[in-house]
């Protein structure tokens, strides 16, 4: 069986990767002539978790290949798959679906027997049916099914969320489709993971209401924790007495500064437009959106208040900038937000992050970037903490106070313990934990 990827970029590239692995022979086509360059010279663009191996190996054994050029990636191929990015369009919020269109029509041009052609990326409802139009506009004698088939891998863990999934995902018409897709997804099939079929729109929808369900459940932890901090709770306590219960369940209920990447901040504004316009308002999401945006922009005031009230003239040692540990991505990350406040304010701001500099430089050209940890924190007036990465987690109390130029620190991903930090003569701020804890 063959397959083309449209877009190798975090989803395409590591959904293409995947399915070399379970025996598919894919090409992965992307308009950036660069990034194929790379690919094909064995070098991985993005940093993600076991990606080189996978394609080093996939690559070798011929099953995976790169290339610019669609019309010859097609040939024999009795799938494809629309992977490319749906970012917020600029000024109302709805997604941009230039570069699905652009695929689409792209894709058109080279049909020659049936082809399933799959939407991967996160797509509003009723996109399906537009790519479907876009195709018999270009090409009226084409023979195609269109499915919609999102993904829900995390940066990070990309590989083993996709080989093992919770389910998957496949909205479509036809049986010839569906057959087409099961064979696909065959290896998976076999380890019993659950597969949901589904029409068009409802998989559209089912992607972005998943989105917004784990978006919804991290801004309510987070504002628990806002309100144990007023009345002397433990946001941890609470999250564990009501993550055990299995209506709730314990994952996403870590509070922090705020939700960020690629996804969850444009996926939650997308489905609020979509359900504007669909005259059947999500006044829930709509709250988790400006919820959210505030509780960026909040965080600054943390670290004033930690170091007196102005940050003027202080040199603040942030570590982490990307949304999330193991991942070069800085979409949408709350650091984006908090520094350049910061910044404005009068601080110097000295950084470190094990992958996430790159971008970070060209978004914030006024930080000064630091080779480790210890070097951002060199004689800094207080510590941010804003990325779990592990290696912030163990970091020793005492060295940290040893380090600091003043003793603060402000922990936004509560990776410390309030006692031990307070014993090392350590400031300590964290999320949701009463100050004596
Ligand atoms: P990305 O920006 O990393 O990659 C997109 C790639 O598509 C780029 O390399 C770009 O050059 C290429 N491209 C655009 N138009 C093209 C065309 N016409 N032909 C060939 N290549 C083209 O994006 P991503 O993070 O992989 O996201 C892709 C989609 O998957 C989005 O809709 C996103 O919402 C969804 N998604 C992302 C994640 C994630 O964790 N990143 C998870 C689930 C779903």
């Amino acid at each position: 069986m063959k397959v083309v990827m449209i877009g190798a970029g975090y989803v395409g590239l590591v959904s293409g990767a995947c399915f070399s692995e379970f025996g598919v022979e894919v090409a992965c086509v992307d308009k950036d002539a660069n990034r194929i360059r790379d690919l094909i010279e064995g070098r991985i663009p993005i940093y993600e978790p076991g990606l080189e191996d996978l394609v080093r190996d996939n690559s070798k054994a011929g099953r995976l290949s790169f290339s610019t050029d669609l019309n010859a990636a097609m040939a024999g191929a009795e799938a494809v798959f629309i992977a490319v990015g749906t970012p917020s369009r600029r000024g109302d919020g709805h997604a941009d679906l230039s570069y699905v269109y652009q695929a689409a029509r792209e894709i058109a041009a080279t049909l020659t027997g049936y082809t399933v052609i799959v939407t991967k990326s996160t797509v509003p409802v009723g996109t399906g049916r537009r790519v479907a139009e876009i195709i018999r506009e270009v090409r009226p004698d084409a023979q195609f099914d269109v499915v919609s088939n999102p993904e829900f891998l995390r940066e990070g863990s990309a590989i083993n969320d996709f080989m093992r999934p919770d389910r998957i995902v496949i909205g479509t018409e036809t049986e010839r489709a569906r057959d087409v897709m099961r064979r696909l997804y065959r290896p998976l099939y076999l380890i019993e993971t659950p597969i949901v079929f589904t029409g068009l729109e409802t998989s559209e929808l089912i992607k972005y209401a998943a989105n917004s369900f784990l978006a919804t459940k991290i801004t309510f932890i987070n504002e628990i924790a806002d309100l144990c901090e007023k009345v002397g709770a433990d946001v941890h306590d609470v999250a564990r007495g009501i993550g055990l219960d299995g209506r709730i369940g314990r994952k996403f209920l870590h509070p922090g500064p705020g939700f960020g990447g690629s996804c969850f901040p444009k996926d939650t504004l997308a489905l609020v437009r979509t359900a504007q316009e669909a005259d059947a308002p999500l006044r829930i999401i709509e709250q988790v959106v400006a919820s959210n945006d505030a509780r960026k922009v909040s965080m600054v005031s943390r670290v004033t208040n930690a170091v007196g009230g102005n940050v003027r003239g202080k040199t603040i040692a942030v570590l982490g900038l990307t949304f999330k540990p193991n991942t070069d991505d800085m979409r949408d990350s709350p650091s984006l937000v908090i520094l350049p406040r910061l910044l404005e304010q009068g601080a110097k701001v000295r950084a470190f992050d094990p992958e996430g500099m790159g971008e970070a430089r060209k978004q914030m050209p006024d930080v000064d970037y630091c080779g480790s940890a210890e070097d951002a924190m060199s004689g800094a007036d207080c510590l941010l903490l804003l990325t779990e990465w592990n290696e912030f987690r163990a970091l020793d109390p005492r060295r940290i106070k040893a380090l600091l130029g003043k003793p603060v620190v402000v922990d936004l991903r509560n990776v410390y313990n309030p006692a031990e930090m307070r014993a090392a003569g350590l400031t300590y701020t964290s999320v949701g934990r009463p100050a004596g804890s």
